[in-house]
């Protein structure tokens, strides 16, 4: 019997992986224009930095998380998330990161134990990018700038933006009150979960997925009428600048990140009609994380994840499916196997993709994979022409083909990159 792999990990086929390359390519440039620079993380953490960080009662560290002990009896944990990682990264290489504000992405797996369905996997892709060091609400608008402009370059179209504010540690507290005495109320109204939950961590209560909670909490008071000043003209700075900058948002006073450490502003990005798979990306202000990783002078920050997988669903398939080979060398008789290798190596090492049979098949049989392969041009090295110092070259899209001199073959070849 073979091997299968892991539930809700998933290998990435070609063409596939090519579709994953160029976006990830484009995700990068975008963000280097931004002033984002790359940063590259462990996919293996200390267990202490999500506890820490994500929060002890969010599903994440709660049910999502694959933790073990290593050999050597350390708790080690597969990151679920980016920003914790690059802020641990940010806290131990402060001073070769440059002066404030620093700006960092990334892109990378990420590894949640979640039931594995569309749109959900246990091994997923983020791409994300933090902006450190500035509590000005114009970060806030230049990381929203940024990604509704990532999304719309990559073709997302009906993707929505909805921002909230979760407030500070100034006014969330009173917040936590007003909800929890709201939430107490319809306590058997609950799934199981939340009725946990709402003593714990009652914000999560507005983030659960069931049916039966939404509705139950449909009337709950809004944290947006709860914001202390500072809060509340952040909050209304940031809706300024998006409306200035011509980026439509709309308030959803009851969205709740996943994660303990945001503050402030948050915003998802959604897809009207996806179901409880509908969030392509999301992020927030977290000004008070570096302080939780025991840094003594908070670092305000704002960033966002875009989960791969998702945006590549929605992207859809494309049609033009790439190509495997530029031109193909046809060998006739097993003699002109070893100069056709040459053209081969000498054209790979010009750019061009060439491909050939190793095989000894049939002259049809090299054709027909030639015509597979996307092939434009194809060399035809046989007897006759040979004797003449000569190939057939032959051009795939016309269907023409004519006899040209070895040395005039290999320059015309030599034009057919890819583009
Ligand atoms: P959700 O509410 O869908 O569970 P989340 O709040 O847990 O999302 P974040 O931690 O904010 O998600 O991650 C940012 C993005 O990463 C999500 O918007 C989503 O696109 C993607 N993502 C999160 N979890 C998964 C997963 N298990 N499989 C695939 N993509 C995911
Ligand atoms: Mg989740």
């Amino acid at each position: 019997m073979t091997v299968p792999s892991v539930r809700g990990m998933k290998d990435i086929l070609p063409p596939d992986s090519a579709r994953w390359a160029a976006l990830e390519s484009a995700f990068l440039a975008h963000a280097a224009r931004f002033g984002f620079r790359e940063i590259r993380t462990p996919v293996l953490e200390k267990t202490e930095l999500f506890s820490r960080a994500v929060g002890e009662t969010t599903d994440i560290v709660e049910k999502e998380m694959y933790t073990f002990t290593d050999r050597s009896g350390e708790s080690l944990t597969m990151r679920p998330e980016g920003t914790a990682p690059v802020v641990r990264a940010l806290l131990a290489h402060r001073a070769e990161l440059g002066e404030w504000p620093v700006r960092l992405s990334y892109s990378g797996p990420m590894f949640r134990h979640e039931r594995p369905q569309k749109g959900r996997l246990r091994q997923f892709h983020q791409f994300g990018a933090e902006l450190f060091g500035t509590e000005s609400p114009y970060a806030d608008v230049e990381i929203l700038a940024f990604l509704s402009g990532f999304l719309s370059s990559a073709g997302l179209d009906g993707v929505s933006l909805e921002i909230n504010s979760l407030g500070d540690p100034a006014c969330r507290p009173q917040y936590h009150r007003k909800l929890s005495g709201f939430l107490a109320s319809r306590e058997e109204r609950f799934c199981d979960d939340c009725r946990r939950r709402r003593e714990q961590n009652p914000l999560r209560v507005l983030d659960c997925k069931s049916e039966r909670c939404m509705e139950a909490t449909k009337d709950a008071p809004s944290i947006l009428e709860s914001l202390c000043d500072g809060c509340r003209s952040h909050f209304d700075a940031v809706e300024k600048g998006l409306a200035a900058n011509g980026i439509p948002f709309s308030r959803n006073p009851r969205m709740v990140r996943g994660l303990d450490y945001y503050r402030r502003t948050t915003f998802e990005f959604v897809i009207p009609g996806m179901g409880a798979q509908n969030t392509v990306a999301a992020g927030g202000r977290y000004d008070g994380l570096a302080e939780m990783l025991g840094e003594k002078e908070p670092i305000p920050a704002i960033g966002f994840a875009i989960g791969v997988e998702r945006l590549l669903m929605l992207l859809g398939e494309d049609g033009n499916a790439p190509t495997a080979a530029d031109v193909y060398l046809v060998t006739s008789h097993r003699r002109f196997v070893d100069e056709a290798f040459r053209w081969k190596m000498e054209l790979l090492g010009k750019g061009v993709r060439a491909e050939m049979d190793y095989e000894g098949r049939s002259v049809k049989s090299q054709f027909r994979r030639a015509d597979k392969s996307g092939a434009k041009a194809v060399a035809v090295f046989g007897e006759a022409e040979d004797a003449r110092g000569a190939v057939m070259l032959r051009d795939m899209a016309a269907g023409t083909q004519e006899e040209v001199s070895k040395d005039e073959a290999m320059r015309r070849l030599a034009t057919f990159k890819e583009e």
